[in-house]
């Protein structure tokens, strides 16, 4: 039997595409110490086949090559307010409801987790829109999928590029009626530092946190804010860099490890289209720039062609030359080297939890004292290598 999927566990993405296809049920999604999912092994039943390293996108090459971009919002302005960018996502997953499919996105439950669900309507579709920064959970996602497309269903699949590749390696490739769409990503927090910070919220106030929006446009969208609304009705929101959680993703202080090698940057996307923020739309298109949400769109493949295509007359939309993005969303193109005090934050996670006045002192700049020894301690393992 296999001790583990993959030898190096920072490689994992933790998408669950191992579990979903192993023919023996052997494998599981459990959270480690710092709250992410790895797969686990269950020794009666593994036989060591070795299906889920073969499958396992992280051992597969992603390329696509040179692709169109898009500056690009939905022409309803409803939609547009409520949703992280410029709504593309909900104008895709409209096409594709009205074609009588289901589209598989992240949704919050009551208790604030965030996994994959399937939508079949709009109801069903508003839990889908908006960005939680928080890394979902696949649960069954993939083999609902697959259930839908072999009753010949049309299925859109999003998520971040690790899920949607995760998708792919379950179903062993594409297949007819899929469209997917993954995001620009520059990392997943991880679910259990979410979940103990809206514990802390909750005993600041003395009141369950019943909704909790991560990009909310009260003010703008490029200042956007948290909003957390408690049982009595009363809400916290806070911008995005005044709010601890959202200072720590930003700052990359909780993120899975894979995220900070992601083999997903730059070219390399796993999706027919690829959303994301169109950060820069100041200097790259100022006359789209209104502040209400703009989206970057990547068309990667055929499909995506077509199906950007199909929506196109319910969008303002304007081609662009994805270089100039770069300097404003390097996730483009990198990946963010993990905040230096992330394994002291997790050390002390493992004790408190989430600690308003830990986080604040791991996330102030550091004294010079802090970077002169952050400095030798570069210099001694460059020596070291050397
Ligand atoms: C963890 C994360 C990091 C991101 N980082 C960046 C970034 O650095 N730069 C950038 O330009 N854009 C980033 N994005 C994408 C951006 O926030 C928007 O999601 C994207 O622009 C789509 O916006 P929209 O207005 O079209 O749709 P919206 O309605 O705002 O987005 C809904 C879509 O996001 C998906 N989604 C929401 N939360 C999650 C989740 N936790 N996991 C998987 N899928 C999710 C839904 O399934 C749906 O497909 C990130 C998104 C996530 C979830």
């Amino acid at each position: 039997m296999r001790k583990a999927v993959l030898k190096d566990k920072s490689r994992c993405c933790g998408c669950g595409a191992c579990a979903a296809i192993c023919p023996h049920d052997a494998i599981s999604m459990a959270p480690d110490a710092e709250g992410f999912l790895y797969p686990r092994i269950d020794p009666a039943r593994c036989v060591d086949c070795g299906m889920c390293e073969r499958r396992c996108p992280a051992t597969q090459a992603a390329a696509r090559g040179e692709k169109p971009a898009y500056a690009a919002h939905v022409r309803d302005e409803a939609v547009r307010e409520r949703s992280s960018s410029g709504g593309v996502f909900t104008q895709l997953a409209r096409e594709v409801l009205s074609r009588g499919g289901v589209v598989f996105g992240a949704a919050m439950d009551e208790e604030l987790r965030v996994s994959h669900v399937g939508a079949m309507d709009e109801t069903g579709l508003a839990a889908l829109r908006g960005s939680k920064y928080v890394q979902s959970d696949v649960e069954d996602a993939y083999r609902q999928a697959e259930r839908l497309l072999d009753a010949g269903l049309p299925v859109l699949f999003t998520g971040t590029p690790c899920q949607v590749a995760g998708l792919y390696a379950a179903l062993g490739g594409d297949r007819e009626g899929l469209l997917t769409a993954d995001l620009v990503c520059h990392g997943a927090p991880s679910p259990a530092v979410f979940a103990s910070y809206v514990q802390m919220l909750q005993a600041e106030r003395g009141q369950r946190v019943e909704r909790y929006a991560f990009r909310d446009k009260r003010r703008g969208w490029k200042d956007f804010c948290v909003v957390a609304t408690f049982a009595d009705g009363a809400e916290y929101a806070a911008g995005q860099k005044e709010d601890l959680f959202m200072r720590g993703f930003l700052a990359d202080l909780y993120l899975r490890p894979s995220c900070h090698h992601c083999p997903y940057v730059g070219q390399r996307r796993p999706a027919d289209l690829t959303l994301g923020d169109m950060w820069g739309a100041q200097v790259i298109c100022p006359d789209l720039d209104d502040d209400r949400g703009l989206s970057l769109v990547f068309v990667n493949s055929e499909k995506g062609e077509r199906a950007f295509a199909e929506m196109a007359d319910a969008l303002v939309l304007r081609r662009t030359d994805p270089a100039r993005n770069v300097p404003f969303c390097p996730p483009l193109v990198r990946s963010y080297p993990p905040h230096p005090a992330r394994a002291q934050f997790f050390r002390a996670f493992a004790k408190e939890g989430f600690s308003r006045a830990r986080v604040e002192a791991l996330l102030a700049p550091p004294g010079r004292l802090t970077r002169w020894g952050r400095r030798l301690r570069r210099m001694a393992a460059q020596a070291v290598k050397r």
